[in-house]
């Protein structure tokens, strides 16, 4: 037998310890760590609140997200009818200038999904280049500034 052999057990997701975000009532992101008899270590906060710490996964930003769709004021030229049931998967946090790395609250709105996609093709932000390869092309926002 291997000296340090180490089973993982499975903690289903009611056993585990919860977020220590006050009102976020998720699991403790798993650390990918095990203790010597399989006990997972979780860590201190969900995978969501995670993200918002280190400003991971368009975190960064996504923390302005409002609830609801703000084109109910008609500011697309139209009013937004969504009926919001899901806030996660049908809200989209927006840059309004269509520049990916200006993360200036006032640049960012919430749209719904619907909504979102018509912003999109009304102002052509798929003209820009996307988050992801102007980071990686570009590295600093001192040269993206000068490329957009
Ligand atoms: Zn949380
Ligand atoms: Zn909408």
């Amino acid at each position: 037998m291997k000296k340090h052999e180490v089973i993982p057990k499975i903690i289903p997701e009611k056993d585990r310890p919860r977020c220590t975000i006050p009102g976020c009532t998720k699991s403790g992101a798993a650390f990918g760590y095990y203790q010597k008899d399989g006990t997972p270590l979780f860590r201190k906060y969900c995978h969501k609140h995670v993200a918002i710490k280190y400003g991971t996964n368009g975190w960064d930003y996504k923390i302005y997200r409002k609830d609801y769709c703000e084109n109910i004021d008609g500011r697309l030229g139209f009013n937004c009818t969504t009926n919001i049931i899901e806030p996660e998967l049908q809200l989209d946090a927006d840059h309004i200038d269509g520049n990916p790395l200006n993360n200036d609250p006032k640049n960012i709105q919430t749209l719904c999904k619907c909504c979102h996609a018509i912003k999109t093709n009304q102002s052509q932000d798929y003209l820009t280049l996307g988050r992801r390869s102007l980071k990686k092309q570009m590295g600093g926002n001192e040269l993206i500034e000068r490329c957009i």
